[in-house]
C-alpha cells in the first residue's frame, strides 16, 4: 500500500502520474507591525502606491499575453486588475497608514482583512470562495514591497505542480505541455482555478490537507483528480492500478466527446435539452465546445461580488447583450440576482443571523428596488436579441411571484414611456427550490412561462442540511424520497399547465440521477459544461422504456438505500467506466 495519502477536493477529472515540483512562494508570515514616523508618512503612502502601480503594470501585461484558447478566461484576470485599480481598496489601505502611522504592508494586510471579513459573511459559497481572490490580489503588491515575485519558473521536464494556491494569472501562464497536473493546499469547489483546470483539461485537486511541507520536490507522486487524492511514495501496485485507470479514462473521454454534439435522444426517440449553468461570461465557449444547446442558468451574481460598487445598467446590458449575441441562437436564461443582504457590502448592511432563511435573492430585490429595477431594463434591454429568457429564484409563494412581476410590469411601462424597445413576451420563469414552491407548484405554474428545479436549495430546505456546511454533507442524498417526490411533483404539475420545466441543479451533473429525471419526462436539464459530453453519453445509451421501470420503482421505495441501489444497478448494466469515474458519489455506502 502507499506509504501516505493525502485528501483534497476534486475540481478536474482525470489521474496524473509524475514527478512533483513545488512552487516556492514569498514568504509573507514574517511581516511585522512597524512604526512610522509621521515624517515618513507621505513615503511610506508613495511606496504603496507604486507598489500599487507596479502590480497592475505586471497583470497587464499578463492580459497581453494570454494564449488565443485561453483568452475567454482572461476576464478573471481583468476582475483582479480591476481589484487593484479600486480606488476604495487602496485608499483603505493608504489611510491606515496614515491613522495607525503603520509600514505599507502592514497598512495592506489590514486592508485585506477588513475586505475578507466582508466576503466571510456571505452565505452563497461561490461568492465567498472571492475571498481569495482578494489574497491572491494583495500578495502581488506586498511581493513588490517586499521585492519577491511569486511566479511561476520555467519548468524543464513533465511535472505534477504543487502550490499554496494559484492565482488565475499563474494558471494561465501554465506551459500545459510541461505540467501535468496540479494540487493547491487553498481554494474550493468552485474556485476559478478549478474552472480553469477544467478548461485547460488538467487534473487537478485543490484544498489538499496537509499539503504544504509535505513534498520538497522530485518525488513520484499519483495525482487523482477524481477522488481528490495525491498518493504521495506509491508502490508498484498502486502505480500499475493508476496507469490502467488514465489509459481507460483517456478512451472514455475520446467516446464522449465524439458524440458530444449528437443530441441527448434515448435509444427510442426521447430527447431531452442539455443546457449549462455559467457564471462567467468567458465560459460561453467552453459550453459550445461541450454541445450544450444553450444556457440553463446564468447565475448573474459575479457581476456584482467581483466589484466594490453597484454595476450600472449600462454595464450589465452590455454584458447581457455579448453574452445573449454569443449563445444566439440558442437561448440564454439568466437569473436575477441571488443574494443575500449580508452577501453585499457589509458596511452597507446588517448581517443577518441566518441567512439562508433571509433576505435572499427575490427578497433582496424587492427590498432594493432600485438594485432590481437596474438589472431588470438590463435584461430587458438584451431582450430584443430574442433568445433571452428571464427566471426569479427563491419564489416561495404566489403573493410574493405576484409582487415580482407587478414591479417588472411597472419597469416595461417605464421603459414603454421612454421609447426604450424590448421584447414584450420574453419568456418569464422561477426557480423552484423551496418546500413551499414545491407544494404549490400547480398554482405557481399559472403565472409563469417555465420552471427550473434548483435542487441544490431545494434539498437543502427539504432535508434541513445546510448546503455549505460539510459535517453535514453526508445527508445530501438525491434520491432521498422526499426530493425524488419533490421533484416528480413539479414536473407533473408544470406539464397539466402546458409549460416546460428545466432541472438545474448539480444534481442535473449527476449520472446516477439522470435516468430517473428522464423517466419523468424533464424537459431539459441545465449543468456544468465540462459534465455535458457525459451526461449526453448517457441519455444517448439508455431508452425511455428502461428510465419509466426504474422511475416507477423508485417512486414505490420508501428508502434512499434503495434507490441508490436501483440506479447503481442500472447505471452499471450499462456504463460500468461510469461508475468507476464517479465511484467518489456515495452510492455504494447505503
Ligand atoms: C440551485 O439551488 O439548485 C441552483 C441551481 O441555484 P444556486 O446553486 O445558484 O443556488
Ligand atoms: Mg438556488
Amino acid at each position: 500500500m502507499a506509504a501516505h495519502i493525502l485528501f483534497g477536493i476534486p475540481v478536474s477529472a482525470g489521474v496524473a502520474i509524475g514527478r512533483a515540483y513545488c512552487q516556492n512562494r514569498c514568504n509573507f508570515s514574517g511581516l511585522t507591525r512597524q512604526k512610522v514616523d509621521i515624517k515618513n508618512v507621505s513615503l511610506e503612502k508613495q511606496r504603496l502606491t507604486q507598489a500599487f502601480d507596479a502590480a497592475c503594470h505586471d497583470l497587464k501585461r499578463v492580459l497581453e499575453q494570454v494564449p488565443e484558447d485561453l483568452k475567454e478566461h482572461a476576464a478573471i484576470i481583468e476582475s483582479h486588475l480591476m481589484m487593484l485599480k479600486d480606488q476604495k481598496f487602496q485608499q483603505r489601505a493608504l489611510d491606515h497608514i496614515d491613522t495607525g502611522l503603520i509600514n505599507a504592508e502592514w497598512a495592506l494586510e489590514q486592508a485585506v482583512l477588513e475586505v475578507q471579513e466582508m466576503f466571510a459573511a456571505i452565505a452563497d459559497e461561490y461568492l465567498r470562495q472571492r475571498i481569495q481572490d482578494v489574497r491572491l490580489v494583495a500578495e502581488r503588491v506586498l511581493g513588490k514591497l517586499i521585492g519577491c515575485s511569486n511566479e511561476l519558473q520555467a519548468f524543464t521536464h513533465r511535472a505534477i505542480l504543487f502550490a499554496r494556491d494559484l492565482s488565475p494569472a499563474d494558471t494561465i501562464e501554465l506551459d500545459v505541455n510541461k505540467i501535468m497536473a496540479f494540487a493547491t493546499a487553498q481554494g474550493g469547489k468552485t474556485s476559478h482555478v478549478g474552472i480553469l483546470a477544467r478548461s485547460l483539461q488538467i487534473p487537478a485537486v485543490v484544498g489538499v490537507e496537509g499539503l504544504e511541507g509535505a513534498l520538497t520536490g522530485g518525488e513520484v507522486v499519483i495525482l487523482d483528480g477524481f477522488l481528490g487524492r495525491i498518493i504521495l511514495d506509491p508502490d508498484e501496485e498502486e502505480l500499475a492500478r493508476y496507469t490502467d485507470l488514465q489509459t481507460q479514462f483517456e478512451s472514455y473521454q475520446a467516446t464522449i466527446m465524439r458524440s458530444c454534439q449528437l443530441p441527448a435522444e434515448t435509444l427510442d426517440g426521447y430527447r431531452m435539452q442539455i443546457l449549462a449553468n455559467i457564471e462567467l461570461f468567458e465560459e460561453v465557449v467552453a459550453v459550445n465546445d461541450n454541445g450544450g444547446e444553450g444556457i440553463g442558468l446564468f447565475r448573474s451574481e459575479y457581476s456584482y461580488l467581483s466589484r466594490v460598487d453597484m454595476p450600472t445598467e449600462e454595464e450589465l446590458t452590455e454584458i447581457y447583450t455579448d453574452m445573449a449575441s454569443l449563445v444566439a441562437p440558442k437561448k440564454l436564461i439568466i437569473r436575477t440576482l441571488d443574494v443575500g443582504a449580508d452577501k453585499l457590502m457589509r458596511s452597507q448592511l446588517p448581517v443577518e443571523g441566518n441567512p439562508a432563511l433571509g433576505l435572499r435573492a427575490i427578497r433582496y430585490c424587492l427590498k432594493h428596488r432600485d438594485v432590481f429595477r437596474t438589472q431588470l431594463r438590463a435584461i430587458l434591454k438584451a431582450s430584443v436579441l430574442g433568445n433571452v429568457s428571464m427566471m426569479f429564484p427563491m419564489i416561495s409563494g404566489i403573493q410574493e411571484l405576484v409582487e415580482a412581476k407587478k414591479f417588472y410590469r411597472e419597469v416595461q411601462s417605464e421603459m414603454r414611456t421612454q421609447g426604450i424597445v424590448f421584447r414584450e413576451d420574453m419568456p418569464l420563469g422561477i426557480m423552484v427550490e423551496v418546500p413551499s414552491a414545491v407544494i404549490t407548484a400547480d398554482v405557481l405554474a399559472q403565472e409563469v412561462d417555465f420552471f427550473s428545479i434548483g435542487t441544490n436549495d431545494l434539498i437543502q430546505y427539504s432535508l434541513g442540511i445546510d448546503r455549505t456546511n460539510k459535517d453535514v454533507a453526508y445527508l445530501y442524498q438525491p434520491l432521498h424520497p422526499a426530493v425524488v417526490r419533490s421533484i416528480k411533483w413539479v414536473v407533473d404539475a408544470a406539464h397539466r399547465a402546458g409549460i416546460e420545466v428545466c432541472l438545474c441543479g448539480e444534481l442535473a451533473a449527476d449520472p446516477f440521477c439522470i435516468p430517473i429525471l428522464m423517466g419523468m419526462q424533464v424537459d431539459s436539464i441545465s449543468l456544468g459544461p465540462q459534465a455535458i459530453p457525459g451526461i449526453k453519453h448517457i441519455v444517448r445509451q439508455t431508452s425511455m422504456e428502461e428510465c419509466t421501470a426504474l422511475l416507477k420503482q423508485v417512486m414505490a421505495s420508501h428508502s434512499v438505500a434503495r434507490n441508490n441501489k436501483l440506479v447503481r444497478d442500472m447505471i452499471f448494466r450499462h456504463f460500468p467506466e461510469e461508475l468507476l469515474f464517479y465511484s467518489s458519489l456515495a452510492y455504494d455506502q447505503d
